[in-house]
């Protein structure tokens, strides 16, 4: 028998069995999806944390400042031991000077944690007495019960199919608690093409909503301030079909934000057969809110804990980013850790 269940092969899940393996312990884990890898496969795989607390805690100002602290000062270390697993690093820099962090090839990274993954929903067959590590991804993925905490307008699922709330759910049955923030979400505006597949997410985001003009279905205008869009992207899930466009003036086009101009994405969008026109000697760009992750969920103590018996990491916990966004890669990564040394008594 087991030492360890995981529900979960993405990045939290994968890290748990990795480090549990490690610590001498037979693992299990499970895996809904047809693949190994999760959200983390589709990222762009950069683990980051803020340069300074006082700056995280700004950030994300409701997050749980013990559950920040365990992330923020465990992930230097945890960084390094993904690196001596040999995950291939693209950068050691962030291109965001509030961050620092390391920017993995996401495949590479994946097959450098992934062993012996059995691809089959688990929650019903956990064994009892077995301690089980919830990595299952968050509740981006249930329509349900993201229309009952965040909105009921369609969003675009921007992350992995699989994630659908399986880990709260369990977690709930087994007398575990919400944490705060379960109405907040991370994602991104992408240009409204016909379709839009998991290849397109990050080459559609449109990320330069605070050098235009943002306008609703009514003509009702929104005027952005963060610096990763994500007050936009909330406001736009709240809009008629989850709908914004974005007027773009000319001396706008030559903005770069991180890789590409403005001008870049924009052509991207148009690629795609997103509608792109111009009015008033302007650019506009229709864009729809997609969603990445949950931010609320299961609450945890600081070693990961959520039940007797129970431990979650990654996006099925919540409480980490509460009011902002710090790196999902990270949390993962040092909270997978964490909890799979303290189910093994570590
Ligand atoms: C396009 C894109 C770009 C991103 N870029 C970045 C970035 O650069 N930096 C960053 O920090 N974050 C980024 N993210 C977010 C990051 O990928 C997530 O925060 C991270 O993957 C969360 O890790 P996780 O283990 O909780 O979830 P995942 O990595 O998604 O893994 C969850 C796994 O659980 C599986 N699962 C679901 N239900 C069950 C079940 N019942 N039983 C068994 N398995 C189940 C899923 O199939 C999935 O494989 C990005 C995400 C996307 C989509």
């Amino acid at each position: 028998m087991a030492d360890l269940v995981v529900a979960g092969a993405g990045m939290a899940g994968l890290v748990a069995a990795a480090r549990a393996r490690e610590l001498g312990a037979r693992v299990d884990v499970y895996e809904k999806g047809d693949r190994p890898g999760g959200s983390m496969l589709l990222s762009s795989g950069v683990v980051w944390r803020y340069r300074d607390w006082e700056t995280f805690r700004a950030e994300c100002p409701g997050g749980d400042p013990t559950l920040q602290r365990v992330v923020w000062e465990g992930l230097d270390e945890a960084l390094a031991w993904v690196e001596s697993l040999s995950a291939p690093v693209v950068a050691r820099e962030t291109g965001n000077p509030r961050t620092i962090g390391v920017r993995f090839d996401p495949a590479g990274l994946t097959r450098a944690l992934a062993r012996d993954v059995r691809l089959q929903e688990p929650l019903p067959e956990v064994p009892d007495g077995v301690p089980t590590i919830l990595a299952t991804g968050g509740f981006q993925g249930d329509h349900e019960l993201v229309a009952r905490h965040i909105t009921s307008e369609p969003l675009v699922l921007r992350a992995n199919g699989s994630s659908a709330g399986d880990g709260l759910r369990h977690a709930l049955g087994r007398g575990a608690e919400l944490s705060a923030g379960l109405d907040e979400f991370y994602g991104r505006n992408l240009a409204a093409a016909p379709r839009i597949e998991p290849e397109d997410f990050v080459p559609l985001a449109q990320v330069y909503a605070r050098h235009a003009l943002v306008e609703n279905a009514r003509g009702e205008r929104f005027e952005a301030r963060h610096w990763a869009d994500l007050d936009v992207v909330q406001w736009t899930a709240q809009q008629p079909g989850a709908r914004a466009w974005y007027v773009v003036p000319d001396e706008a086009l030559a903005e770069r934000v991180r890789e590409r101009t403005v001008a870049e994405a924009i052509e991207a969008a148009r690629e795609a057969g997103a509608p792109v026109g111009r009015v008033d000697g302007a650019t506009t760009v229709e864009v729809v809110a997609a969603i990445t992750t949950t931010l609320g969920g299961i609450r945890v103590d600081e070693r990961g804990r959520a039940a007797a018996g129970l431990w979650a990491a990654g996006a099925d916990v919540g409480g980490i980013s509460t009011g902002g966004w710090s790196s999902g890669l990270a949390a993962a990564l040092v909270l997978g850790r964490v909890a799979a040394e303290d189910a093994l008594g570590k």
